[in-house]
């Protein structure tokens, strides 16, 4: 039987609110419009009364963003505030509401630099609050009950959404629009969760939280990396500038197996060259990215992405620079997250 409200048996979340669709409002419920990060964190739990019998849930809102305008900044303050909620001995779980549009990027973010075995979990919606049919409401039952469950510890950073549970180096956005964006295209999903039922299945693969060299986060400031996007046709003009501007890493988003055309290749070895670390990852959305395959990555000084995609590695290899420079420990820091 579930504990009565206010029962200092029920377990104790914290809540860290960025924003989101989650909480966007809609000019009129049901039409074309909306702007994220309108309602409150007190609001979105109001709406969803069940939550009393599950969690004692304090709130805090760490930012009131569209997850677009998410920023490294943001990321110091979120990772540092989940830390100090894990780090509280009242807190059994953290949940994080954040838009979808960028929300892998911060779960593996989190992933990489929380160390915690305490369940952390990431929730968003594609519906805004006041749509017909809004998804936040359960998907905001189910991030907390997931958060609050004890098989979810020791898994890394999950996310939640349309009733599933994702592994955060695993998911990505894949729909503009639709509930089922979310997708793991390399191994599947790390379970489900049925009206606060949870099914956890597969453990995650590779480092992460309590056993990732890069938790807790360091003050070190971290590095610009920038993301090229190949094509055909594909000039050297976008790396150059990267480059010439700033950037003390580059990911290349490459056709298939992270491949980019001679010319682009010759500026990312000039890149290389420079001590700009260079990494292949594929536009595809899915597979992995080898050494040596099509591209002489040993000769020039690259690093394939593995399974990574372009905005996945671009997190990895932020953080890695800050611990190194060698483009063989940066792979092997892609070898094992
Ligand atoms: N651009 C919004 C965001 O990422 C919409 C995506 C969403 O939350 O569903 O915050």
């Amino acid at each position: 039987m579930p504990a009565p409200s206010g029962s200092p048996l029920l377990p104790r979340i914290r809540l860290l609110a960025t924003g989101g669709t989650i909480a966007g409002a809609q000019p009129s419920a049901g039409g074309p419009g909306y702007k994220a990060a309108v309602f409150s964190a007190e609001a979105l739990i109001a709406a969803v009364p069940q939550l009393t019998d599950r969690a004692e849930i304090e709130i805090e809102q760490v930012a009131a963003i569209g997850s677009q305008d998410m920023d490294t900044a943001t990321w110091r303050k979120l990772a540092q505030r989940t830390q100090a909620a894990v780090d509280d001995p009242r807190i059994s779980g953290v949940v994080v509401t954040h838009g979808t549009d960028t929300l892998e990027e911060t779960a593996f973010f989190l992933n990489l630099v929380v160390r915690t075995g305490k369940p952390v979990v990431l929730v968003g919606a594609m519906r805004p609050a006041t749509a017909i049919s809004a998804d936040g409401p359960m998907n905001l039952y189910n991030a907390v009950a997931v958060a609050t469950h004890p098989d979810s510890a020791d898994r890394g950073v999950l996310v939640v959404a349309n009733d599933e549970v994702h592994f955060a180096r695993e998911v990505a956005k894949t729909n503009t629009t639709q509930v089922g964006t979310f997708r793991a295209t390399h191994r599947g999903l790390a379970g489900i969760v049925n009206s606060g039922r949870l099914h956890l299945y597969a453990p995650p693969v590779r480092r992460h939280t309590a056993a990732s060299e890069f938790a807790p986060l360091a003050p070190a400031p971290l590095p610009r990396v920038d993301i090229v996007y190949a094509y055909a046709g594909m000039g050297r003009e976008l790396l150059d500038a990267a480059v010439q501007t700033g950037a003390g890493g580059l990911v290349i988003a490459g056709v298939g197996e992270g491949n980019l055309g001679a010319e682009a290749v010759q500026a990312a070895a000039a890149a290389a060259r420079k001590g700009v670390a260079v990494v292949r990852s594929s536009r595809t959305g899915g597979g992995v990215v080898e050494r040596n395959i099509e591209v002489d990555d040993d000769g020039l000084g690259f690093i394939a992405a593995d399974e990574l995609n372009p905005q996945k590695s671009r997190v990895l290899l932020m953080l890695g620079l800050t611990r190194s420079r060698d483009p063989l420990e940066l792979q092997a820091m892609f070898l094992s997250y």
